[in-house]
């Protein structure tokens, strides 16, 4: 089911850019001195708004938790100063009417305050009647519903302005990324909201500098249109995550390194290609179909038999033995076996499922 909401597209927000809409700044603004200089040395670069954070949402307490309001005001300046439009994250109703006092241009609801509802529904409350630019970012853990659920929030309130933000998410397996970037959800959710801008952040997502131009490259085969990166003038001195803000010449080589990506082309050949390819693919995936639809009619048969010997569903050994096999096959063939793994995962549990169908049927 797609989701309508009643949103501008991204040319319509009035907010210059080219090809790609780039946030960047400092993850916490500082000093009015740290400001003014990261903002002046990133306006070289084609980026579109400048970014700072003014109250920062801690995991532990002890930590540098913002500089609060008075930081404001020094991202407004390092703004105008540098030319550009300014944002900061709100957590609370306060912290929006602060930003509208001091003329903030556009407003970002943080990854942990998607996560709850209440906490969101508080902040659009705020915003009624307000024509602000609202970017949320995706909740902490894999929900696509609560991110979902936030962005009606803030357009129910009138917000016609929006964009979702995919910063990563938590998980306990991740040994790479800092927040592991489960790209099957913003893909999903552009499947579902189809107008809706999406802004990557590459930043939190990595949280180191090394990895940045590999999920940067991702974000823009996936036809990501904006990019929100942190960047400090001097990131090993920076009060909040130091190790993954670029410098401004760091932000410059990836920005010259962007390969923007088109949805299409009406180059002849490559049309003629991609169609041929495409009807291919067709193919295959019916006669996957078949081979599925076969596969489940056996396992509902191996389902009758164990009813009538009173034998268990779940048989471990069985399983085992199966996926290893299967990942001997993926070896063999060149196939990923992460992947394989998981397909024959869910293979499994509908099998399962068919056959506790039989089990409590006939
Ligand atoms: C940030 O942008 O600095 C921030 C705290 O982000 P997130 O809400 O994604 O953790
Ligand atoms: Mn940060």
């Amino acid at each position: 089911m797609n989701i309508e909401l009643n949103i501008r597209e991204l040319s319509q927000w009035g907010i210059p850019y080219s090809d790609v809409f780039v946030i960047s700044g400092p993850c916490s603004a500082e000093s009015r001195k740290q400001m003014i200089d990261t903002a002046c040395a990133i306006a070289k670069y084609p980026v579109s708004a400048l970014r700072g954070g003014i109250w920062k949402p801690r995991t532990r307490p002890g930590s540098f938790e913002g500089v609060g309001a008075e930081g404001l005001a020094w991202l407004r300046e390092a703004g105008d100063r540098a030319g550009l439009p300014v944002t900061t994250e709100v957590a609370k109703p306060s912290h929006v009417e602060k930003c509208l006092r001091q003329g903030i241009d556009i407003l970002w609801i943080g990854a942990r305050t998607t996560t709850n509802p209440f906490a969101v529904q508080e902040i659009a409350d705020a915003l009624r009647g307000v024509d602000i630019p609202v970017l949320v970012k995706n909740p902490i853990s894999p929900d696509l519903g609560l991110w979902i659920g936030a962005i009606e929030r803030v357009n129910q309130a009138g917000i016609t302005r929006i964009a979702a933000i995919h910063r990563g998410f938590c998980s306990f397996n991740e040994k790479v990324y800092r927040n592991t970037p489960e790209w099957r959800i913003p893909i999903e959710l552009r499947r579902k909201i189809p107008k809706l801008p999406m802004i990557c952040d590459p930043s939190h997502i990595c949280g180191t500098v090394e990895l940045l131009s590999g999920i940067i490259r991702k974000a823009m085969d996936l036809l990501f249109d904006g990019l929100m990166i942190e960047c400090h003038i001097n990131p090993r001195a920076a009060l909040s995550d130091a190790q993954q803000q670029v410098t401004p010449r760091e932000l410059g080589v990836l920005l010259s390194h962007l390969n923007v990506k088109q949805v299409s082309t009406d180059d002849p050949h490559y049309l003629r290609s991609i169609t041929h390819l495409r009807s291919t693919i067709d193919i295959l995936d019916e006669q996957i179909m078949q081979l599925l639809l076969q596969r489940m009619n056996i396992s509902m048969d191996i389902g009758r038999l164990k009813k009538q010997n009173n034998i268990s569903i779940l048989q471990p050994e069985r399983l085992q033995k199966m996926l290893q096999d299967r990942l001997e096959s993926a070896n063999r063939l060149g196939l990923d076996e992460q992947f394989v793994l998981r397909l024959y995962q869910y293979i499994h549990e509908e099998s399962i499922r068919k056959q506790e169908l039989v089990e409590s049927g006939d």
